[in-house]
């Protein structure tokens, strides 16, 4: 939801929009600088998500940041940036910032872990009383992203320590990853290996999102649900099974070109709760 006019409009846009949970920006998801949150807008933020009770609200960092960078002037700018993410998340009382892990820009996978994991570090102990999370996003591996198999984000948890960490699973980046979650049976294997490789207790959130390229496509563009490469079948797979049933999930489909709220996250809503099994 976007914070155009304050982050207690995102709250009300959400309850327009029928949600129960919701995930915003807290800043500009294209800009290095942020303005500071006002007092007046983290109170009436935090009115707004009692009276209308969605919860949670959680946070997605920006898409500048890459804590795997190599260029170390943006190595400084991205972990400045994270740690201004928590502290926002913390001011606003989020639980958790859902984050791309970071590219490695050509130095390689291993290199490339080992740097987003000492970026990480180096933003927890800056932010050391804080209670805020940072979900790592699986992604679609475009370009040089890392987080494409569930042993990067494994590897990440295991170098920095499970204490402040989640895992934030992305159903059109599993699918433009290679992870075909389509069928009943495929579905079952790529649940059981995200068990077996992460663990099911860092699930802290799902983006529900179709995918415009086919799997193993490696390119990251969103669609509508049931009109993509994943299809709706597999999102009723998603919305019923055990561990993912019981995480708060959030669309991140195209909204169109509408003022505030949008009737095509209605209409995706609508179908996505159609699926669920009462
Ligand atoms: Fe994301
Ligand atoms: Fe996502
Ligand atoms: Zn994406």
């Amino acid at each position: 939801m976007s914070i155009a006019g304050g982050v207690d409009k995102a709250v009300e846009r959400g309850q327009r929009t029928g949600c129960e949970v919701i995930q915003i920006f807290t800043r500009g998801n294209m800009q290095w600088r942020s303005r500071p949150l006002r007092a007046e807008e983290i109170v009436a933020f935090k009115a707004r998500r009692t009276e209308t009770g969605i919860a949670p609200v959680f946070a997605h960092d920006s898409y500048l940041i890459n804590l795997g960078a190599t260029n170390p002037v943006t190595l400084r700018m991205s972990i400045d940036g994270m740690v201004d993410e928590v502290q926002r998340a913390d001011a606003l009382g989020l639980p958790f910032v859902v984050s791309h892990p970071g590219a490695h820009m050509g130095a390689g996978e291993d290199a490339g872990l080992r740097r987003i994991a000492d970026s990480l570090k180096e933003v927890f102990r800056q932010t050391k009383n804080s209670p805020v999370k940072i979900a790592l996003e699986t992604t679609a591996g475009q370009g040089t992203n890392l987080g494409y198999r569930f042993e990067h984000l494994a590897d990440i948890i295991a170098r920095v320590g499970p204490e402040r960490l989640a895992v934030c699973v992305d159903t059109c980046h599993l699918l433009a990853a290679g992870y075909d979650i389509r069928e009943p049976k495929s579905f079952a294997a790529v649940a059981k290996e995200f068990g077996r490789v992460i663990g099911w207790k860092f699930l802290a959130a799902v983006h529900l999102n179709d995918s415009k390229t086919p799997l193993g496509s490696r390119v990251d563009r969103h669609e509508h649900i049931g009109k993509g490469h994943i299809g709706k079948e597999a999102f009723r797979l998603v919305l019923n099974h055990p561990h993912f049933s019981r995480v708060p999930g959030v669309l991140e489909t195209p909204k169109g070109d509408f003022e505030d709220v949008s009737p095509l996250d209605k209409d995706n809503l609508r179908l996505l709760r159609s699926l669920v099994k009462r």
